[in-house]
C-alpha cells in the first residue's frame, strides 16, 4: 500500500506532467488563431457603407480610412458623402471592423 510520504512526490509530478500538458495546447491554440488571422483581410461593400466611421475608430491598426465619394443620386443634397476603405498591408485580420459595422458591410478574405 502507498504511504503518504510516498503520495507526495507522486502528486508532485502528475501536477507538473498536467502542467505542461495544458501549456503545449494553449501554445498551439494560440499560434493557430495567429495563422488564421494573418491570412485574412478586411474588405468594405461600397454599397453598404454609410460612413458612420464605427470602424476606423475601433481599428488599432490605422488600417482604415474614409474617403469622399458623390451620392448617386443627384435629388440627395447632402455636404460630403463618406465611405470607408481598408489598407491592406497594417490590416492584420482582427475582424474587430466586422463587429463594430452596423450595416454588415465589412467582409472577410483570404490574403
Ligand atoms: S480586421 Fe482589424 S486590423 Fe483589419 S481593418 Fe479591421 S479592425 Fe483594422
Ligand atoms: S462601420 Fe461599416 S458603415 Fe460605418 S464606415 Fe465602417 S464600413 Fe462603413
Amino acid at each position: 500500500m502507498t504511504s503518504v510520504d510516498e503520495l507526495g512526490p507522486r502528486r508532485k509530478a502528475e501536477q507538473v506532467r498536467i502542467r505542461k500538458a495544458l501549456d503545449e495546447l494553449h501554445k498551439d491554440r494560440k499560434e493557430s488563431l495567429k495563422g488564421e488571422e494573418e491570412k485574412a483581410v478586411a474588405f468594405v461593400k461600397e454599397g453598404l457603407c454609410i460612413g458612420c466611421d464605427h470602424c476606423s475608430i475601433v481599428c488599432d491598426d490605422d488600417a482604415i480610412e474614409l474617403y469622399a465619394k458623390p451620392l448617386a443620386s443627384p435629388v440627395m443634397d447632402v455636404d460630403v458623402n463618406k465611405k470607408a476603405k481598408i489598407i491592406r498591408d497594417p490590416c492584420t485580420g482582427c475582424r474587430l471592423c466586422v463587429l463594430a459595422c452596423p450595416t454588415d458591410a465589412i467582409v472577410m478574405l483570404d490574403r
